[in-house]
């Protein structure tokens, strides 16, 4: 594990810059995050800022179309040294009534969409979960994606581009309404808007929101009375690695998270855990080792989809930890490793998030062929033999890297 360094110089442009460590408390930390953000992107809180439709393996072994619709809300409290969420959000809370206009918006949209047989309409320059806009555009020019892989924080394609997935003319059966934070933080989603909500999924067999571990409560059994359907909690259990967790700033304990999973559990609430493939900190193997070890404590925890993000820059404070040599992104072969290893316990379902993939990968020869192979393996959860790649075996061993017999690169 990389040792949290002191503040150093460098020189950059001619010019000298002060590197200051990441701090050791909560509220140094708030600011030293803060203070490395770019710029958060104008959005109108009656549109949700995408939404889009993909096929997910379900429980009973089925693929079916999952609608997800990306609210417009009020920015999450907490400050994690990851996320990248707040990109996309509004600083004061939305209207009543907004968030129910925000997902007639999505169906409507996506049901032309899928009326016209499209598998993608994209509207504007896309933006992501991850990812800012190109341009800085607002969500007037919106994003409407349908897609086919099989992750859970899915994000439309950059660039205005058409999908890169098969046609998914389904209706959807599931929806998720993801708010870039706490579906029961009131002062995102006014509690007042559940009925409106509620009704408006009247219609989907299971409604996924997400949640800190904290904010998990009472809240959340009124809004799950409110559905037809069955509800699921996605939390973020990041990490378990015990020095790495409280560095993310989520100021949220295993034994926290392992209570707000029991309490969903007691009241027949469905859990989803989001896992973070190499967080700051790590070197490759001792990610691979954690993440290991997250979808292990998430299935102990009772999770019934356990969903591996590779950790993406892009929120100023991992580029700030990147040049203290303190983060890198994840080799795609460290995410095909932790995918391999949690589909290979089939306990329950594990999912890459795919989205942005190339980034990972550093051929171009054999990149197509191990992102379809991944696709497969969400949707089937079956394991398959590696794709063979020469120039990924030549590359490993000129740079000094296991040369993929075991994984087979
Ligand atoms: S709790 Fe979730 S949404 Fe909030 S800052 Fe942390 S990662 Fe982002
Ligand atoms: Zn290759």
């Amino acid at each position: 594990m990389a040792q949290v360094g002191q503040n150093f110089t460098f020189r950059r442009d001619g010019r000298d810059f002060v590197s200051a460590a990441y701090p050791n408390t909560a509220g140094e930390r708030d600011r030293w995050i803060r203070a490395r953000r770019p710029a958060r992107h104008g959005l109108d809180p009656l549109r949700p800022f995408a939404c889009l439709t993909e096929q997910e393996r379900t429980d009973s072994g089925e693929v079916v179309s999952v609608a997800t619709v990306f609210l417009t809300n009020r920015e999450c409290p907490w400050r994690c040294l990851m996320c990248d969420l707040w990109q996309n959000t509004l600083t004061k809370s939305v209207p009543a009534g907004a968030i129910p206009k925000q997902i007639d918006w999505a169906l409507k949209e996506l049901g032309a969409a899928r009326d016209a047989g499209c598998a993608s309409a994209v509207r504007s320059p896309g933006f992501s979960r991850s990812v800012p806009p190109k341009g800085g555009t607002t969500n007037e020019g919106f994003a409407l994606v349908v897609r086919s892989s099989g992750f859970s924080r899915p994000v439309p394609p950059e660039g205005g581009t058409t999908n890169r997935g098969t046609t998914n003319a389904a209706r959807p059966r599931q929806i998720k309404l993801y708010n870039s934070g706490s579906f029961f933080d009131p002062r995102a989603i006014p509690p007042g808007d559940y009925p409106a909500i509620a009704a408006r999924v009247h219609g989907f067999e299971r409604v996924t929101v997400e949640c800190h571990p904290s904010l998990v409560g009472e809240s959340t059994l009124r809004f799950r009375d409110l559905l037809a359907g069955q509800l699921e909690v996605a939390m973020g259990l990041e990490t378990v690695h015990p020095q790495v967790l409280p560095r993310l700033n989520k100021r949220m304990t295993l034994e926290q998270f392992s209570r707000a999973a029991d309490f969903l559990r007691e009241h027949g609430v469905a859990l989803r855990v989001f896992i973070l493939v190499k967080p700051p900190f790590l070197d490759e193997a001792e990610a691979l080792e954690w993440a290991k070890r997250s979808v292990d404590f998430a299935f102990d925890c009772g999770a019934a989809v356990a969903s591996l993000i590779p950790t993406r820059s892009g929120n100023g404070a991992l580029e700030a930890l990147a040049e203290r040599g303190e983060f890198s992104p994840p080799r795609l072969a460290t995410l095909e490793a932790a995918l391999a290893y949690g589909v290979g316990l089939q306990r329950k379902r594990v999912f890459a998030d795919l989205w942005d993939l190339e980034k990972f990968s550093d051929c171009d020869r054999c990149f197509s062929k191990r992102k379809e192979r991944l696709e497969r393996i969400n949707l089937s959860q079956m394991n398959e033999a590696p794709v063979q790649c020469r120039r990924c075996v030549d590359l490993n061993s000129a740079r000094g890297r296991p040369t993929g017999r075991k994984d087979g690169r």
